[in-house]
């Protein structure tokens, strides 16, 4: 519903004719239609825990209208039983009984996007630190066309590789990631948009940027820019994508159908001078674990919380009584401990 949003928010803001010499180049950069995803507050863990189990037995429904037994069963299984390591107001660990691993299991997928964080926050920190460039959040959308969604995210995909090569884009970019966003409209087109984290060298007008996207797409120039000011909060917008690719509350049948069907998309990716540096700092990742996520893996029953001292107990829950067990925990009192919870 919101993605869908986005998108008509992104048609109805056409360029005025013009407009681009009635603004002063700090208005134009700044493009205030930021997208309404964007601007999404944040929601609680009880609320995300009861909307991935509302997800969840949406596409275990459609599986089964599917006859596809196999993929429901797991999907079923995946994070149905949890063992949650907790002092009784912090959450210290949860670990499922098993992982489905489906591309669109948002419990599986959420794991995905924290990985993906993981290993690339370090990287993008590093490469902003080390080339002095400023990274900023691009989203590249395109025309909406009857095709299917992998024409659809094939078309976006070529235009960025065009636009990549264009010496506009050299002289202001040096590389950046790269995921994909599919929404659909009630017509049922495709829109799809590119979430770039791009670095850029240096300041330039927006409208210079949509004159390259347009030549490169042939009739689309919408797109948005904004600067990022938190590295952590805009990666993370950017990987919620891979966990996230498109809304699976509003998917019937037939698009869980499609989906089975694109195995091999990607839906993540480096590009440019930050794909060749991360080649070099692959060997490192596994070190790149912090202290504190450490100390957090080798928790067990009975240490105290690094939060607050108390003693740890494993609690053993079904997925359906998480979300209640987050509303306890954050509606516990500041220094009280919240035992209630059998
Ligand atoms: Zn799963
Ligand atoms: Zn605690």
């Amino acid at each position: 519903m919101k993605q869908l949003t986005l998108s008509t928010d992104l048609i109805s803001s056409h360029r005025l004719p013009g407009a681009s010499e009635s603004k002063s180049a700090s208005q134009t950069y700044l493009d205030k239609r930021v997208t309404k995803s964007q601007r999404r507050t944040k929601r609680t863990r009880s609320q995300g825990a009861r909307e991935r189990l509302q997800t969840k037995e949406h596409l275990v429904g459609l599986a089964r209208e599917l006859h596809e037994g196999e993929l429901a069963d797991k999907l079923d299984r995946c994070h149905s039983r949890l063992s949650v390591l907790t002092c009784g107001r912090h959450i210290e660990r949860i670990i499922p009984n098993f992982t489905c691993e489906f591309r669109l299991c948002p419990d599986c997928g959420r794991r995905r996007s924290r990985k993906l964080q993981k290993k690339y926050l370090p990287l993008v920190k590093a490469f902003v630190l080390h080339n002095k460039v400023t990274p900023v959040h691009l989203v590249l959308t395109q025309t909406h066309r009857r095709e299917t969604r992998k024409e659809s995210a094939g078309r976006i995909r070529n235009s960025f590789t065009k636009l990549t090569r264009r010496s506009f884009w050299k002289q202001y970019f040096k590389g950046g990631t790269w995921s994909l966003e599919f929404t659909k409209d009630k017509n049922g087109l495709h829109h799809t948009h590119l979430h770039i984290i791009g670095f850029r060298r240096k300041f330039f007008d927006i409208e210079l940027l949509r004159d390259e996207w347009l030549a490169v797409t042939g009739d689309s120039h919408v797109l948005h820019l904004k600067p990022i000011l938190d590295l952590a909060a805009g990666l993370q917008e950017v990987v919620k994508y891979v966990s996230k690719p498109l809304d699976i509350r509003r998917f019937g049948a037939a698009d869980l159908k499609e989906f089975l069907g694109l195995k091999n998309m990607r839906m993540f990716g480096t590009f440019g001078e930050f794909r060749d540096f991360c080649k070099g700092f692959e060997p490192s990742d596994d070190n790149a674990t912090s202290e504190l996520e450490s100390l957090a893996r080798d928790l067990v029953e009975g240490c105290a919380c690094p939060q607050c001292n108390e003693p740890l107990f494993d609690l053993r829950m079904s997925a359906k009584e998480l979300p209640q067990f987050y509303e306890q925990v954050e509606s516990s009192p500041p220094g009280k401990v919240g035992t209630s919870w059998n």
